[in-house]
């Protein structure tokens, strides 16, 4: 019986290749399928095939986990609104306050400022893009397809008055407050003055490889947080713009050490950092080669008022963070 149906099944398939089509329904016994009725219930054995492999690949078996574990964190991100329908990625942001004076406890309303001059910068919509010189415009980030909600503000009083860069402000037992799920969330702390071997630091940043880890976040200081009754030259909220791109791993414009490296292709190497407001053009010479330099970038130290972009190769690193494979793809999941 089998042998005969799979005849005829194969008969069946090479009369489907043949184009004189011969009709060979005459000749099938009453009581089997005819040819026609053989070929329209269709088969297929994949998952079968699939299910043998699983069970005598133990590799196979962790890979297959992994996909359905990317598959699900993509389905929650969906759900939850976290990947929105462009694409982009709406970071769950905790702004965590820790204030000695009224002014360091900065209001709601500089929080919201905060957070929409972040929503501004990183979709190429601030006001201040026209700036951007012709020669940058085509390497330009434009939307970077990341954006910020805030969901959470904690305030904690304290006795403090200088804070260092040793991660206290993220320790409740030292007077700080503990990170919110940081895998989830970005953590931005709030202090009062904060220093680092003498020096005024305005903010600090964890990179992706910190990513969920108890000190993981960014920090800044109070008089650089938002913008209404900050500290000029600082007082654009672009202090938390550049923290934020440390934690979606970018590095400094000069690549921390003369001429050194970013890790991006389209931002012209630069020999150091620039402060203050440069003149475009600024040209450097690094390895006999001169250009003309991104200093109008947000990973340089210029003034708030200076910088006004990201590139198109810096989007591409922070997207490849907070991608579903990213250090950063728990930043899509609740
Ligand atoms: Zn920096």
């Amino acid at each position: 019986m089998k042998k005969l149906f799979f005849g005829a099944l194969m008969l069946g398939l090479m009369t489907a290749c043949n184009t004189d089509n011969v009709s060979n329904q005459n000749e099938a016994p009453a009581d089997e399928p005819t040819v026609s009725a053989a070929i329209a219930q269709r088969g297929c054995a994949s998952e079968e095939i699939r299910q043998e492999a699983l069970k005598n690949n133990a590799e196979l078996r962790q890979r297959f986990t992994d996909l359905e574990i990317n598959t699900e964190n993509f389905a929650k991100g969906v759900k939850f609104g976290k990947v929105l329908a462009d694409g982009t990625v709406e970071i769950p942001v905790v702004v965590n306050v820790i204030y000695k004076t009224t002014a360091e406890n900065v209001t709601d309303a500089r929080i919201a400022e905060q957070i929409a001059v972040l929503n501004a910068d990183y979709s190429g919509t601030n006001s201040d893009a026209s700036k951007i010189p012709s020669e940058f415009a085509s390497v330009s980030s434009g939307d970077t397809k990341v954006k910020f909600r805030l969901v959470n503000t904690i305030r904690k009083s304290t006795s403090k008055t200088s804070w260092s860069t040793n991660d206290d402000m993220k320790k409740a037992s030292k007077g700080g407050i503990d990170a919110t799920n940081p895998t989830n969330y970005l953590n931005i702390w709030v202090v009062g003055k904060m220093t680092s071997q003498g020096r005024t630091i305005l903010g600090y940043a964890t990179f992706p490889e910190s990513a969920g880890l108890w000190n993981d976040g960014v920090v800044i200081g109070a008089p650089y947080f938002g913008k209404t009754g900050a500290s000029a030259p600082f007082n654009l909220g672009r202090t938390a713009t550049h923290e934020v791109g440390h934690y979606l791993n970018l590095r400094h414009i000069w690549g921390d050490t003369n001429c050194g490296n970013d890790l991006v292709s389209d931002t012209p190497t630069q020999t150091t950092a620039n402060y203050g407001k440069p003149t475009y053009p600024l040209y450097n010479t690094c390895s006999g080669v001169q250009r003309s330099v991104m200093f109008m970038n947000y990973m340089d130290y210029v003034d708030d008022g200076a910088m006004f972009m990201f590139s198109a190769g810096q989007k591409t690193r922070m997207q490849s963070v907070v991608a579903t494979t990213g250090a950063r793809a728990g930043l899509r999941v609740y």
